[in-house]
């Protein structure tokens, strides 16, 4: 028997979301970025939803060698670089860029010896403090680079903190881009620049290459809804009831007994739990539609299940259908009330749930 958990993805959806981006920064050229198997989505998928993006973006080295031998001819380019001399003669084997973010990456490209060239794009820390040279660094950083004979193109980069907010007290986007053009001054080479949040509220921003991911994948990075920005969801994941509760007043439901009814009511037990990646920390409140109606997550999340309150719909039955994200409902919405975000849910769905495109 198939357990009745399915996520769909929408392969439209997504190419609507990469026109968004297209339409948003139209002299930009585009990094999909496809790490954690394209936010949950499918790495192949994503090759199909997106062949008209001008290269894909990724951390693994895995996948990115794995584009190579589906076919994919444009660039990529692996944002945390590489982490082992090994990997670099294969990175230039398969045309696969690269960040450098720090010096031992330099230390090591020194040393390899590589028969082919290979295209860098070196990474500024511009305030995040994760990644990537100080400015102050950074030109030491390029005079190293380019004395290596073998790198050949040499891209600059850095990564926004707070790009979803128009401005941001601790560290804004324009102090990032002040910091970046300093140090950036009259260099020769591409910018690679902005995340989805700059592309949808710095879309000015100067820079050759973008790398939106959330929005590919039609949620929001903040500010305003994903449909706000008329992006549309790209995985809908949807389960059915598979038993109803009749619940007296005063008794509790699942583990822990977190949640009493306080007056009789009906439950839906649904087939999704914390194994399948819907989040654990979920509270009571949760919205979850059940044959298109908004009705609420009750009592904890367990592995495999989830309770919901049947009040408001009355007619449900086992079979009926339920959507935990996607269509109908922002995933963005059930990720706010989880404590968490939208990308944390996309990457953390399991091999569980049914995969069908739509
Ligand atoms: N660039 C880098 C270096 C990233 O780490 C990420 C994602 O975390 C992105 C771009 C895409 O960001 P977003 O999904 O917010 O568009």
């Amino acid at each position: 028997m198939t357990r009745p958990l399915v996520a769909s993805i929408d392969i439209a959806a997504m190419q609507h979301n990469l026109s968004v981006v297209r339409s948003t920064v139209p002299r930009a050229k585009i990094w999909a970025v496809v790490k954690a198997n394209a936010y949950g989505h499918g790495l192949e998928r994503s090759v199909r939803a997106f062949t008209d993006a001008d290269g894909f973006a990724l951390i693994e080295i895995e996948s990115a060698i794995h584009l190579r031998e589906i076919g994919w001819k444009k660039p990529i380019l692996l944002l945390e670089g590489f982490f082992y001399p090994h990997e670099l003669p294969i990175l230039a084997r398969y045309s696969i860029a690269f960040a450098v973010h720090c010096d031992e990456q330099i230390d090591m490209l020194e040393k390899a010896r590589l028969e082919m060239p290979v295209d860098v794009h070196l990474k500024m820390n511009t305030g995040m403090n994760r990644l990537g040279f100080l400015p102050s660094e950074y030109g030491k950083a390029l005079e190293r680079l380019k004395k290596i004979p073998y790198v050949r193109d040499i891209s600059y980069m850095t990564h926004f903190a707070n790009s979803e907010a128009e401005d941001h007290p601790a560290l804004s986007v324009a102090e990032q881009l002040r910091r970046f053009d300093s140090a950036t001054q009259g260099l020769k080479g591409d910018r690679n620049l902005s995340n989805s949040g700059a592309i949808l509220l710095h879309p000015g921003i100067r820079t050759d290459w973008v790398r939106p991911g959330i929005m590919l994948y039609g949620g929001t990075p903040g500010g305003k809804t994903a449909e706000q920005y008329g992006l549309k969801p790209a995985m809908t994941l949807k389960s059915e009831i598979i038993q109803t509760q009749h619940i007296g007043e005063g008794e509790a439901i699942g583990y822990g007994s977190i949640f009493t009814a306080k007056n009789p009511m009906t439950i839906g037990v649904v087939a999704c739990g914390y194994a399948d990646g819907y989040p654990r920390m979920a509270p009571e409140g949760t919205p979850v539609i059940v044959n298109g109606i908004k009705t609420r997550l009750v009592g904890r999340v367990s592995m495999d299940m989830i309770t919901v309150d049947l009040t408001p719909v009355p007619d449900a039955h086992v079979g009926s259908e339920v959507t935990l994200w996607g269509k109908g409902l922002p995933i963005d919405e059930v990720a706010e009330a989880a404590g968490t975000v939208g990308y944390e849910l996309m990457c953390a769905l399991s091999l569980r749930p049914r995969i069908v495109e739509c």
